[in-house]
């Protein structure tokens, strides 16, 4: 039995992860469990898993919550340190990160400090702080288990293959719900607009970041760090049906593929089963449905979010926590109609030509990093 920690239960990636367990009940336990402010699923959660600890991350817990949590013998806590905290306890075997934004890296790095495996959703953690967390990966012996779908893909791929051998990382994108529409229509575009994404169901935040192909350049940061390939040998091809997860050309010229229906269930089941496949009732794929399966180059000029991410990444030092900073808060002032769909990469580049660059990417860098690109934004957009 896989004692995991499942941070952000309550959204698109942990509801499907509660999804895996409920299918394999005798594989798999939830023994600690946090939402950032739904009280309801989160205590819902906590009657089905009985966990030890049930961490509201955004929010204090009113007096009735907290009688109703100690009735069923839930221990109950809230806070952002609650939420590091229940990361950083002994008594479990895999931390799933599935929490939305930078908020992911501090209980990341406090499951690295307890020697745990991290199964990890957060794409923002490798972002922000990718040096940092890979680096103590190795000190404390950690494997890191991608859920993103494109990174599972790479990560099937290699399975028995020499890490030495990899030629190029291919980076499936499907393009997003504005592939075909010219860039002088973004300005138009409304959030109902960009949260229609045409192949899967997700976060606000990552659909919007799929909208702009942000979501890719996240995905390059992130298979940087994962893969530990040359930044020059990653690229982005734009494949509208998400069909084929990703591949990797080796450097005998062969390529390796993972394909699959787009269902997140199966990249979560994945990274909790590792090294195991287990048998499962998912959907199966129908070739006869998807006759035709397309590629072309990003149109990096109309999305200009994918050259911003490789710049950041190139620059190094804390310059990827800003480009990821600045775009949560521009995300989030777009879902809040305070900025129009094009003014997201604007502000991102205007954060990373201001800031002033931290070689050295400690917590403390980043945090700090992070927080003057959030203010910077801030204030441009009031
Ligand atoms: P979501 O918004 O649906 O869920 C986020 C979860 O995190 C919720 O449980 C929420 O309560 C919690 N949360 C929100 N803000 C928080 C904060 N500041 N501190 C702690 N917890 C917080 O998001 P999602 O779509 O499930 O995405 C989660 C992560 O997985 C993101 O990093 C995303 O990029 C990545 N991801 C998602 C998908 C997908 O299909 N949804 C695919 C690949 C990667
Ligand atoms: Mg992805």
């Amino acid at each position: 039995m896989k004692k995991l920690c499942l941070l952000g239960a309550t959204g698109s990636i942990g509801k499907s992860c509660v999804d895996i367990v409920n299918r394999f009940p005798e594989k798999f336990s939830i023994r600690y469990v946090s939402a950032h402010r739904n009280i309801e699923d989160l205590f819902a959660l906590a009657q089905q898993f009985r966990p030890e600890i049930a961490v509201l991350s955004g929010t204090t817990v009113e007096a009735a919550w907290q009688t109703k949590f100690k009735r069923i013998g839930v221990k109950i806590e809230s806070g952002v340190e609650a939420l590091a905290e229940l990361a950083g306890q002994s008594d479990y075997d895999l931390l799933v990160n599935a929490v939305v934004g930078a908020a992911g890296l501090q209980p990341t790095l406090s499951a690295i400090g307890q020697n745990k495996n991290v199964a990890i959703a957060n794409k923002e953690t490798l972002v922000t702080a990718g040096d940092l967390v890979t680096r103590l990966s190795r000190q404390k012996n950690v494997q890191l288990f991608p859920i993103d779908s494109e990174h599972s893909a790479l990560w099937q791929c290699l399975v028995g293959e020499d890490p030495c051998s990899i030629e190029r990382l291919i980076l499936t994108a499907s393009g997003g719900p504005f592939r075909e529409l010219p860039a002088s229509e973004f300005k138009n575009v409304t959030v109902e607009q960009a949260l229609r994404h045409p192949n899967w169901a997700m976060g606000q935040k990552i659909t919007i970041d799929s909208a702009t192909l942000m979501n890719k350049g996240l995905e390059v940061i992130e298979a940087f760090w994962l893969f530990d390939v040359d930044l020059e040998d990653i690229s982005v091809l734009i494949h509208p049906q998400s069909i084929i997860h990703s591949m990797i050309e080796f450097r005998d010229g062969s390529i390796k593929a993972q394909l699959g229906l787009p269902d997140m269930r199966v990249p979560i089941q994945y990274a909790l089963s590792y090294p195991e496949r287990i048998a499962n009732d998912l959907p199966r794929m129908d070739f006869m449905q998807f006759s035709e399966l397309t590629f072309m180059a990003p149109q990096t000029d109309k999305f200009k979010a994918l050259n911003l991410a490789y710049h950041s990444l190139r620059e190094a030092g804390t310059a990827p926590a800003v480009l990821n900073a600045a775009n949560e808060e521009a995300v989030y002032a777009f879902l809040g109609k305070k900025i129009r769909f094009d003014q997201i990469p604007a502000f991102v580049e205007d954060a990373l030509e201001k800031h002033s660059n931290h070689r050295d990417v400690t917590y403390e860098s980043v945090l700090h990093a992070d927080r003057w690109a959030r203010r910077y934004v801030g204030e441009k957009i009031i």
